[in-house]
Formats: structure tokens, sequence, C-alpha cells
């Protein structure tokens, strides 16, 4: 027998980071090679910036919408962040997740510890590149920010570092195809954790329980 032919449900993947620490280009390569991913596509009150598309970078939402997915009990989880609403709809990481995908969230700590607290079998993986000076030489090198805001952004960072032992898993990207690929491995492993193995252990069971009685 097999663990692999009964299909559990899809592992919930929390990615959080310094901005620049490179989640972004982990999670695009990491969809490129794999298929069995579905990346959550957040709402926020945030104005898009040039190039970014509605439903594919984030939901855009005026701040009485993004209220009213709150009082619907629509979103997994928000959090305010630099003066604007973001958050995880709920419906598209419960499909996804019954259909045996993993389920990638890309968000900010305080969301993170909150869709923790309600599934606790999440993986939380912080991701940081392997230096503070290597964080400046990609925000700076990323070409999208003034210096002023990229100061603002390395100060971010110093805040959010008080956090990452809250995290389950500190991934490196110095490397980028190692670090592709360590995140893949790390979600293949958590994989066999037994709380995910529900439906393996159910079936072996009851196959137990069959054969011992002949
Ligand atoms: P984030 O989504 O965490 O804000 P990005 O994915 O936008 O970060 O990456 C920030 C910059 O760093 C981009 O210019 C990207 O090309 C670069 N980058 C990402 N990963 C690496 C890496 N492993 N080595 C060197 N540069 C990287
Ligand atoms: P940005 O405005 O740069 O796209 O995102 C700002 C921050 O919000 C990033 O740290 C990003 O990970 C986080 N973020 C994006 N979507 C969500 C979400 O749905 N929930 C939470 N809590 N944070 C999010």
């Amino acid at each position: 027998m097999n663990n692999s032919s009964k299909k559990d449900r899809g592992l919930l993947v929390i990615l959080s980071g310094f901005s620049g620490a490179g989640k972004g280009t982990v999670i695009r390569e990491l969809m490129k090679r794999y298929d069995n991913y579905a990346l959550s596509v957040s709402a926020t009150t945030r104005k898009p910036r040039p190039g970014e598309q509605e439903g594919v970078s984030y939901f855009f939402k005026e701040e009485d919408e993004f209220l009213q997915m709150i009082q619907r009990g629509e979103l997994l989880e928000y959090a305010k962040y630099v003066d604007h609403y973001y958050g995880t709809p709920a419906a598209y990481v419960d499909r996804n997740l019954d259909e045996g995908r993993d389920v990638i969230l890309e968000i900010e700590i305080q969301g993170a510890l909150k869709v923790k607290e309600k599934r606790p079998d999440a993986m939380m993986i912080f991701v940081t590149p392997p230096s503070a000076e290597e964080l400046k030489k990609r925000l700076t090198g990323r070409g999208t920010e003034t210096e002023e805001v990229i100061d603002a952004r390395m100060r971010r960072a110093a805040e959010e570092a008080e956090g990452m032992e809250k995290y389950d898993y500190i991934l490196v990207n110095d490397d980028l195809d190692t670090c592709v690929e360590q995140l893949h491995q790390l979600i293949r492993m958590q994989h066999m954790a037994a709380s995910h193995q529900k439906a393996f252990i159910g079936e072996i069971q009851k196959e137990l329980l069959a054969l011992s009685y002949i």
C-alpha cells in the first residue's frame, strides 16, 4: 500500500519576510517549477502600483467594501499595515486546500499569527536574505523605491526581525535556486507530519482491523 494514493487536504503555508528579502521572486519560481501550489490573492485598500492587476496582484477595495468583507466573515485574517487594510479571502484558501493543493499566503506577521491561531497546523516560514547588507543591496537593486523609502523599509525590517522567533522555519534566500528547492522540500517534509496524514492513518487502521479479524 502506498500513502500517496489517499489524498489529504493541502497544506496552508504562510510566507513572511522583510520587504526585499525575495519572497515574490521565490514564490514565482516555486510556482513555475511545481504545479501543486496555489497562491492566495489578498484584498487590500491600498491603491494599485503601476503594473499591478486587479485579481492578480490584489483585489483592490474601497475601505467600506473591505469593512463589509470583514463583517460578512469572508476573511481568514486581516491586518492594518502602514495605513491600509490587507486581508486573506477565506473561500479561495479553503477550496484549494480541499482540492489537495498547498496554499501559500504571503502575509505580514500580525496576519500570520492570526492564521496560526485559527489553523494551528499552518506552516509559518520566514524568508530572509543572508545579511542586512544584502537586504539593502536588493532593495536598492530592485529600483522601485526612493532612498528615503529604502531607509524606512530597513528600519521596518529591524522591527520585523523581533518576530522571527515566532516562525516555525527560517529560510535564507542566498542562492535563489537553492532557496526554492529548500522551500519545496520543507513543504514536502511537512506533508509527512502525522497531522497531515489523517486519511492514510484512518485507512490503514481500518485495514488492520479488518485483517486482524480474519
Ligand atoms: P519581496 O517580495 O520579499 O519584497 P522581491 O522578490 O521583490 O522581494 O526581491 C527583491 C529584489 O531582490 C529583486 O530585485 C529580486 O530580483 C532580488 N532577489 C530576489 N532573490 C534574490 C537572490 N536569491 N539573490 C539575489 N537577488 C535576489
Ligand atoms: P505591499 O503593500 O508591499 O504589497 O504589502 C505590504 C505588506 O502586506 C507585505 O508585508 C505583505 O506580505 C503584507 N500582506 C499582503 N497581503 C496580506 C494579507 O492578506 N494579510 C496580511 N496580514 N498581510 C498581507
